[in-house]
């Protein structure tokens, strides 16, 4: 059933959801609504040459001459979901004397990495993974529920489409987690990934240079957005540094200014420390690629893993480098990298709690920080797989 489910989330199926809207009776129609990911975004400006605002405005005229009603922006949801990461990491951190398993919180963005931990590690690591959503099954809770309400439409007549960096989103969106049983809708209908973006506009005959650019949707209605934003803290969502400025303020009263990262083995395992007096009061680390997960995973079997918090991520270098990104022509791979880095990190850094349209929709939508309703949409549960682990499409 996995695989039937995956096949179905591709570049085809989009087009072919479209096709059948067009032909179909008006009250029959769904609204197509496209969410793009900020690290999408940058692998496509940097294959073409372009830069982050005009390719998103680009890419919004693109995907509405094809029929979609509506592009948005995964920044957006990712607020909510750095924001309930900093609170969960407060609340766990304040339980660790009960809870044995309180800590380390181990992040839950990326679905290679949860997959991986289910079917291979099943129920001794699940109580570390925080339960926060990533931001893409955010986005899909606020498009198929307050989206689908501002519209006055239930939520199987949206069909939801993400664009990704990765094939393992795929995965996370088919999670029964994920599925409305009452409407027997996902929240995510289709993920495709930056390459089946590209492969859309190939088949369309169709150059993002040469089309002209269009406004940028907010969800929250008012006027279109006229910048993009970002978060800083790198191309995998900035969790590590957002939780740890948080937890710094909140538990300690240190406001941190700059954050110092000590590599360790390599590059992609990297160690912050918060020290008063000589004692270390918080310990992060982040943990990319399949060798230093395993390490990570070996260390907290042993009872010796010494983190409060660990952004983990199942490719090497993070989310930039997903294998759904593009892959530049004629350079080599770490400049490549490099230039996709550069592109992400250009828009103006927002800090979470500061954006006006989060706040709102704590208070009137989701009843207030904490709500019951703001726990039930925003945070989800694993499930331990007793079986072999299972092929990923990731770069382990
Ligand atoms: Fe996907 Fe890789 Fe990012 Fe994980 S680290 S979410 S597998 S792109």
């Amino acid at each position: 059933a996995e695989s039937v489910l995956i096949s179905q989330q591709s570049h085809e199926e989009l087009c072919k959801v479209l096709a059948l809207n067009k032909a179909a009776a008006a009250n029959e129609q769904k609204l197509v609504v496209v969410s793009v990911s900020p690290q999408s975004r940058a692998s496509l400006a940097a294959r073409c040459k372009l830069g982050v605002l005009e390719t998103a405005k680009k890419l919004t005229t693109f995907l509405k001459s094809l029929g979609v009603h509506y592009v948005f922006d995964t920044t957006f949801s990712r607020n909510f979901s750095l924001l309930e990461s900093q609170r969960e990491f407060v609340r766990r951190f304040h339980k660790q004397a009960e809870d044995k398993k309180a800590l380390p919180m181990l992040a839950s963005a990326c679905p290679g990495w949860i997959c991986y931990a289910e079917k291979t590690h099943g129920s001794f690591i699940i109580p570390y993974i925080s339960t926060t959503k990533s931001p893409q099954q955010v986005m899909g809770s606020l498009v198929k529920g307050y989206f689908a309400e501002q519209q006055h439409l239930p939520p199987d007549r949206i069909y939801h489409v993400t664009v990704m960096p990765c094939y393992d989103k795929k995965l996370e969106a088919s999670r029964p987690d994920f599925f409305n049983q009452e409407f027997q809708t996902r929240d995510v209908d289709c993920v495709i990934t930056t390459g089946e973006v590209l492969k859309l506009l190939e088949q369309e005959g169709v150059s993002l240079p040469d089309v002209d650019p269009g406004p940028l949707d907010t969800m929250l209605g008012g006027a279109a957005a006229e910048e993009l934003s970002t978060h800083r803290g790198g191309g995998s969502g900035g969790y590590l540094e957002h939780i740890y400025r948080h937890a710094a303020q909140e538990l300690f009263g240190i406001h941190v200014d700059s954050i110092q990262y000590k590599p360790l083995k390599n590059k992609d395992f990297q160690e912050v420390t918060l020290e008063r007096d000589g004692v270390v009061l918080l310990q992060f680390a982040l943990a990319y690629g399949f060798r230093n997960i395993q390490n990570l995973v070996q260390k907290l079997k042993r009872g010796k893993c010494p983190y409060h918090y660990v952004e983990v991520m199942a490719c090497p270098s993070g989310c930039l480098n997903g294998g759904g990104q593009i892959k530049l022509e004629g350079e080599s791979s770490k400049e490549e990298l490099q230039q996709v880095e550069r592109l992400y990190e250009s828009p103006r850094a927002e800090i979470p709690e500061e954006n006006q349209a989060v706040g709102e929709l704590y208070k009137h939508w989701l009843g207030g920080w904490g709500s019951e309703k703001a726990l039930e949409v925003l945070h989800t549960e694993y499930h331990a797989v007793e079986r072999a682990n299972t092929a990923l499409n990731i770069k382990w």
